[in-house]
């Protein structure tokens, strides 16, 4: 039987960065979660790459788990939990790699399962906490619950989970399921990952597997914004956005989530929603199918080839094109050409590399900045 009104709530590791981090993430699963959650974790923050940085000694000669100890012990003693808890898990770690370093040779089956203890040790963290919460909650191993993939250690490519099997399996966890991300196993059963920040993808594959009614990103930033906040301090959250649009942005670059990880939400017609660890009142960014022909929603600085552009995303108009083109010629920005991105989603704005990040600014300003909303003049 699918669960009703099953809700994925993914939690990267810059939601999960200490103690203080990983009791928000369990209150706001606790407030926002619904009946039924389904809570998706990555490593705590940074843990991959000391996993990573541990798996290269160790093929060097050189055994070293300290820092993974100990970054796991200050959260748990942050979190008033008995830091000894996972030296267990330490132990398998050291193990692996005292054979890594026996060999000075580092397969990439071996590096995967380096990996995944820091989703298995976080899963184990945010499950304790719900537990100390008062609230019943299972550690579990997402390749537990039928999430398989090709053997491409590293980079795995999911392939198509039984559906019926998985939903089994997770409406047999006690309490809320705490699932590690990025980990899956292959058909023959060997551990592997699904790539650096994957963890989005599998929250998306169980989202689509298990039939929710959304997969829920929680992150370090306020949903998906009309330009990269850092290039344009105007940048604000867009409240709707198309697949297609966040497709195209992803393909431009703009890194807010895995480009997988909307698929198989869209196959299964999951909503799909960014949203604010900071601020979980704030309703984010919602994607959708139905949300087609918004207007314009982002703009992007690119580089094709040896060319520098802007990118405006979301159905741009000649008229866009126009003033776009007016606006940065009176800021003394030459537009070289411009073009249609092979979707029709995008319209190209070919600058000057030099003029690349005051043509975005300019290119926003114009087209996008606050005063101008999604849904026409307000
Ligand atoms: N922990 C993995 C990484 O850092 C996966 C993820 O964060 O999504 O890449
Ligand atoms: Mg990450």
């Amino acid at each position: 039987m699918p669960r009703e009104g099953v809700l994925v709530m993914k939690f990267g590791g810059a939601a999960l960065k200490d103690g203080a981090g990983v009791r928000r993430a369990v209150s706001i699963v606790e407030e926002h979660g619904g009946d039924n959650p389904v809570v998706v974790v990555s490593a705590l923050e940074g843990v991959t790459d000391l996993l990573v940085q541990a798996a290269r000694s160790a093929a060097r000669g050189e055994v070293d788990v300290e820092a993974v100890r100990v970054r796991h012990r200050s959260v748990l003693r942050e979190l008033g939990a008995d830091p000894e808890r996972l030296d267990r898990y330490v132990r398998e770690l050291t193990l692996l790699l005292s054979s890594i370093s026996a060999r000075r040779d580092l397969r990439a089956v071996e590096l995967d399962h380096v990996l995944s203890f820091g989703e298995r040790a976080s899963a184990r963290i945010v499950a304790g906490c719900f537990e100390a919460a008062g609230v019943p909650a299972t550690p579990v191993d997402s390749y537990d619950l039928g999430l398989t993939t090709d053997s491409n250690h590293g980079n795995a490519r999911p392939l198509p989970s039984e559906h019926a099997a998985v939903q089994r399996a997770v409406s047999e966890v006690p309490g809320v399921p705490v699932v590690t991300g990025f980990l899956a196993k292959d058909s023959a059963g060997n551990l592997t990952t699904l790539g650096r920040n994957g963890s989005d993808l599998s929250a998306a594959l169980l989202a689509e597997a298990i039939g929710a009614v959304a997969v829920e990103f929680w992150k370090g930033v306020p949903g998906i914004l009309t330009a990269d906040p850092l290039v344009v301090p105007d940048a604000r959250p867009l409240e709707r956005l198309s697949f297609a649009d966040a497709e195209e942005l992803g393909q431009l670059g703009a890194r807010v989530l895995h480009p997988e990880a909307i698929a198989p939400a869209t196959r299964a017609g999951v909503e799909v929603r960014v949203r604010y660890v900071e601020d979980p009142a704030h309703p984010g960014t919602t994607l959708a199918e139905s949300q087609d022909g918004a207007g314009l929603v982002a703009a992007v600085a690119t580089t094709k080839g040896s060319l520098s552009a802007v990118a405006l995303v979301g159905a741009a108009s000649g008229e866009h094109e126009a003033s776009a083109t007016r606006a940065l010629e009176a800021a003394g920005i030459t537009v070289g050409w411009t073009e249609l991105s092979e979707s029709g989603r995008a319209l190209y704005l070919g600058v000057n590399s030099r003029d690349s990040v005051g043509a975005l600014r300019c290119v926003h300003e114009a087209l996008l900045a606050p005063r101008v909303s999604n849904d026409g003049p307000t």
